[in-house]
């Protein structure tokens, strides 16, 4: 399939090296970025950024990347594209910024009218738009507790929902996300993630057991009464790329609805065509009463949303729910281009061949030597889990030098989990088979010379 990408980018899009990874001129950078920039900043891989298209990052030293990270999957529709770099210059000549709480403008209705229209379900939908994903997350959980007036919070182990007080409660992992950051929001409570690959009884017992154990934290321990929402990640991302085993979420779903407790699907790493459907949800046909969405939304730029039922949204009076740059106009334009993108080019369909070109060649490195324990993901969302060989104990150095290996050569992988044992793909869905299969050779190559 051919994109507009092949035809209108002039990144060449190829993998390219001449000098090692990171470069020269990327280590001056990043010697200076030691002085001036806090050190809570992480990164994964010191290279400095000259340019980026589609799935090449061309860095300062002019080697070319294969971006398998689409900046943590936001770059779904490719980077820079040609449609989105379009409508944020002529945006940001029209209007940079007026604050929608201060006068109106139409992008931000339409991003809402779009996200309505996609989002799971036929009953009426409304929208508020916000800038990052935790804040949607917590605007999320204040709408809920604002339509059910109640307080408590359910979360799942392993998951992520942000760094901000209330996110990072909700979030599982201490290091490197809360430690020493607390004392935490409270209210926030977590019942067990049904994660198959490492579930004690079995992986065919994982949905039910987890789901018993949900059920009786909101029923004996919380009260259902006193619960407001049950927020889960229908894949969990920084948590290991986990996806929910097939009828939990329905479950989930069913059992909230009984007890009035609203669904919360965290789709702000699932959603926007990722995993191969608009939103993950949809491949166990569950409808969600509230969706957070955020990353892949605007094609790089800053926006992030929660969609859901109008009866629920409209439950916070005017006045409650804004923010300054919330549905900023350059990124909505951003948004609508990208929604556009995804649309007429097909990228949920694309997900999916993306999932059936790289999910055989992953399959292919298991074996009883091999590191690679567990392959497992959704569309263009997929994961290795790197373990002792023969075992389920995790390898984080083992993961560290695979992600390393790869850089190396040139392709940018992300490491994610609670025991830093996962390497995560995350391609743009525009990559071409020719650039998904050197970075496929690339990632199988660094996974044989650990072994
Ligand atoms: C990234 C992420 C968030 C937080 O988004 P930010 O834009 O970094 O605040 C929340 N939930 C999930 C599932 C995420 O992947």
């Amino acid at each position: 399939m051919t994109t507009t990408l092949d035809t209108l980018i002039d990144v060449p899009q190829q993998r390219l090296l001449r000098t090692a990874v990171p470069g020269p001129r990327s280590r001056e950078l990043h010697g200076r970025r030691a002085s001036a920039v806090a050190d809570g900043f992480g990164v994964v891989l010191p290279v400095f950024v000259e340019r980026a298209a589609g799935a090449v990052i061309v860095d300062v030293d002019g080697n070319q990347l294969i971006d398998l990270a689409s900046g943590i999957a936001v770059t779904s529709v490719g980077a820079s594209h040609p449609r989105v770099a379009e409508a944020v210059a002529a945006q940001a000549r029209a209007a940079t910024h007026t604050c929608f709480m201060v006068t109106e403008y139409d992008g931000f209705v339409e991003v809402c009218e779009a996200l309505t229209r996609l989002a799971p379900g036929s009953h009426a939908k409304k929208a508020a738009l916000f800038t990052t994903g935790a804040e949607a997350v917590e605007n999320a959980v204040k709408i809920a507790r604002s339509a059910t007036g109640r307080q408590a919070v359910v979360t799942l182990g392993h998951a992520y929902h942000g760094r901000t007080l209330l996110t990072m409660a909700m979030t599982a992992k201490n290091t490197p996300y809360k430690d020493g950051f607390g004392p935490f929001a409270p209210e926030v409570y977590r019942a067990p993630s049904p994660y198959a690959y490492r579930w004690p009884t079995g992986p065919e017992n994982a949905a039910t057991e987890a789901f018993e154990a949900l059920t009786e934290l909101v029923t004996k321990q919380l009260g259902a009464h006193n619960v407001a929402a049950i927020v889960v990640e229908p894949v969990q991302g920084e948590g290991g790329f986990i996806p929910m085993p097939a009828g939990y979420l329905a479950s989930v779903a069913a059992f909230a609805k009984e007890h009035g407790i609203l669904f919360v699907a965290d789709e702000i790493q699932s959603g926007m065509g990722r995993t191969g459907a608009m939103f993950a949800v949809e491949h166990d046909g569950v409808v969600p009463d509230l969706m957070t969405v955020a990353k892949a939304l605007a094609g790089g730029m800053p926006l992030s949303a929660v969609v859901g039922r109008a009866e629920i949204m409209d439950a916070v009076a005017p006045g409650g729910l804004g923010g300054t740059y919330a549905g900023n106009p350059v990124a909505c334009a951003a948004a609508l281009a990208a929604i556009g993108v995804i649309e007429d080019e097909d990228l949920v369909g694309r997900a999916r061949h993306i999932e059936s070109v790289a999910r055989p060649r992953l399959e292919s490195l298991r074996g009883p030597s091999s590191p690679v324990g567990d392959v497992r993901g959704r569309g263009a969302m997929l994961a290795m889990e790197i373990v002792r060989p023969g075992t389920r104990e995790p390898e984080p150095l083992t993961t560290k030098a695979i992600a390393q290996a790869c850089h190396a050569e040139g392709v940018l992988v992300l490491t994610c989990g609670t025991f830093d044992n996962v390497i995560r793909l995350l391609p743009p869905l525009v990559i071409s088979d020719r650039l998904l299969t050197d970075a496929l050779d690339v990632v199988e190559r660094a996974v044989r010379s650990v072994a």
